[in-house]
């Protein structure tokens, strides 16, 4: 497996890689792109300590790319599946009830959903897998999906109807899909807030803004609450997944195709909830692959003992 990681920063910051490392301009965005393996990675790391200290941060988003072999695909039992389109509005926007009375105080995770999901039609990507930007349990999938796991016979897996935001009662071509059955994360996955904070929580801190009055500009402050993502309850792991997904052997099921992880990952605020790992079979994988379907992103995820 080969790993990188890709960063993006503001442009004015191209320099700190330019001379030395390829990038590529999105307007203001300055991409890079770094094997985890290289030097770079650990210059990244050094950069992003020091701004960390100055209270500053060194890019605006960040994303893991793994490529593997045939070798190792072929070798592999299980997949993680991540969907690649994300849309909105989500749910709950659209009228999905949840009880949140259900969830831990802590971080949130493991409200119920009470009713369908409610989407608005026209939101949806053209694409197999697709998820709403809350996260959370709102996956969906494809007529075409369906088919695929009724010819195929897959398992694990059963499909809830998708209610329409505009008609009442009416039903999308769409469906929620729910595993069946759930496993447990191994300790040797890493989670945290990036790849260079492996940080289980954010503490509380008072932030100064400043608004126009007038001529004038006046100071307000904003408090932002003490934010745990990695729950003493061991139900909510991180706010990101960082590395490949390691299942406990012990805990996955006979014979299934498909399944998630008992425990989540994410954080509750908003309309935004923690979301359970989505695994498949090999065999699963390679049907997705055959009937080219969409939206799917896979990475190997490790079978261990502990
Ligand atoms: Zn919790």
């Amino acid at each position: 497996m080969r790993e990188f990681l890709e960063i993006r920063i503001g442009s004015t910051r191209k320099h700190l890689f330019y001379t030395f490392h390829k990038g590529r301009s999105l307007g203001s965005v300055w991409l890079v792109e770094m094997e985890t393996s290289s030097f770079w990675f650990k210059w990244t790391r050094f950069l992003y300590g020091i701004l960390h200290k100055l209270g500053d941060v060194l890019f605006y988003s960040w994303q893991y790319k793994r490529f593997y072999s045939k070798e190792e695909i072929r070798n592999n039992r299980f997949c993680q599946i991540t969907p690649s389109r994300f849309f909105e509005p989500d749910g709950e926007e659209c009228g999905t009830i949840y009880d949140d009375s259900t969830s831990c105080p802590i971080c949130g995770s493991g409200a119920k959903q009470l009713s369908p999901l409610i989407l608005k039609r026209y939101s949806i990507p053209r694409a197999d897998l697709a998820m709403t930007i809350a996260d959370g349990d709102e996956v969906i999938v494809s007529e075409r999906f369906v088919t695929m796991v009724k010819e195929q016979g897959l398992s694990g897996m059963t499909f809830l109807p998708i209610c329409s935001a505009f008609k009442e009662g009416h039903k999308l071509k769409y469906y929620q899909i729910c595993p069946v059955s759930y496993v447990d994360i191994s300790s040797k996955t890493v989670f945290g807030i990036n790849p260079f904070d492996l940080s289980g929580a954010t503490p509380a801190r008072t932030e100064t803004r400043w608004e126009k009055e007038g001529r004038k500009f006046k100071e307000y402050k904003v408090h932002h609450p003490e934010k745990i993502y990695k729950c003493p309850n061991g139900d909510n792991l991180g706010l990101n997944i960082l590395s490949e997904a390691y299942i406990k052997s012990s805990s996955i099921p006979d014979g299934l195709d498909f399944f998630a992880s008992r425990q989540t990952v994410g954080m509750r605020e908003g309309v935004i909830r923690p979301r359970h790992l989505l695994f498949c079979s090999n065999r699963m994988m390679q049907l997705i692959k055959e009937y080219k379907l969409i939206g799917f992103q896979f990475e190997l995820a490790h079978v261990v003992d502990e």
